[in-house]
């Protein structure tokens, strides 16, 4: 089926007769397959008598060749499905395979895309960025410390080279603009973190997606934001060189390193929210991150850490 759409995604009129032939089927098989990419992938397909058939908007797909091409040296190994349930799980999956870290998974759909404590991550067709970077850690507990935070601010500076300047974090693992989710970041390990372990760098962007009914939040993407289509091969390649050199400076002089310019673009710093801890929930104003990435809050005057990962903040005046 995605061969068809291979031959479709220039966004032209192809015949049936001509796709027949290209691959080999009847111009009735053509049809069904047709039928079934708009039905199993959500695309939208003009069908014009005499002409033949076009897709409504043509389409860039994955390609880890581009994605190469595009990364100085290649930095790792690229695994890209059609079609996964989350690129974390297949991730998990491959480390179980023995596949050797480091490696990456990227997809064009996520069927059960994964956001934390079971939520879900809306992924449709070949819009998103649904990326998974898996690293093996050698006995260095002290390599995961505040580790999702310096995926976030990878995340943030890729999306401002997009034009995204009012992209901003959100502790622990959000990226936002202004209020609007553009990006999540979900990490899974493992292994024995004080002995060897893997760990799972799971990352979704809004890329292009301009409409969805499966986000119950507020949420922009990159189209949305700067009014244009982006190649996501593209987007694909910068994130793993900003992601590199964080990665490099992370594990060299540690996330104290890299506090403060978190803390910088902390669209949060400051503000009067709420801590929910499961049923629990504490009202503090925010003073930073500490050393491990933990949050720093004013609690009626008193400075208190908390780290962990079922924490989430909410602005005062938004609850
Ligand atoms: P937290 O503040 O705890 O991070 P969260 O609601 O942002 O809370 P996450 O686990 O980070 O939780 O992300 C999952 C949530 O993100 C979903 O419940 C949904 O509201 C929202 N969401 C799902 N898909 C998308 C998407 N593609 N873009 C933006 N937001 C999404």
């Amino acid at each position: 089926m995605l061969t068809l759409l291979e031959l479709l995604k220039d966004g032209r009129f192809h015949s049936g007769q001509a796709l027949g032939a290209a691959l080999g089927i009847s111009r009735s098989a053509v049809w069904k397959q047709l039928q079934q990419l708009e039905a199993d992938l959500g695309l939208s397909i003009h069908k014009v008598r005499g002409r033949g058939y076009q897709l409504a908007a043509p389409l860039t797909l994955l390609s880890p060749a581009d994605i190469c091409e595009q990364s100085k040296d290649c930095p790792w190994t690229v695994l890209a499905f059609d079609s996964v349930d989350s690129t974390n799980a297949e991730a998990l999956r491959a480390v179980e395979r023995d596949v050797p870290a480091p490696f990456l998974v990227l997809a064009e759909r996520q069927t059960a895309g994964r956001g934390r404590r079971g939520r879900k991550w809306a992924s449709p067709f070949a819009e998103n960025v649904y990326y998974s970077l898996v690293l093996r850690i050698d006995g260095g507990m002290r390599q995961l410390e505040g580790l999702s935070l310096v995926v976030g601010l990878a995340v943030m500076q890729t999306l401002r080279e997009f034009g995204i300047a009012d992209a901003g974090l959100k502790w622990p693992n959000d990226v936002l603009v202004g209020r609007k989710k553009i990006a999540g970041i979900l990490l899974e390990l493992v292994g024995d973190p004080a002995d060897v372990c893997h760990v799972v760098l799971g990352v979704g962007i809004n890329v292009n997606m301009q409409k969805t009914d499966e986000v119950d939040q507020q949420w922009t993407s990159v189209r949305l934001e700067s009014g244009k289509q982006v190649d996501r091969n593209q987007l694909v390649a910068r994130l793993s060189m900003m992601l590199k050199a964080y990665l490099e400076r992370h594990q060299a002089q540690g996330f104290s390193s890299i506090q403060e310019e978190w803390e910088q673009n902390h669209l949060w710093q400051g503000s009067a929210v709420s801590l929910i801890a499961g049923v629990n929930k504490i009202d503090g104003v925010v003073m930073g991150i500490d050393q491990q990435g933990a949050l720093r809050l004013k609690v009626d005057g008193v400075e208190k850490v908390y780290s962990g990962g079922e924490l989430s903040l909410r602005l005062r005046d938004d609850s």
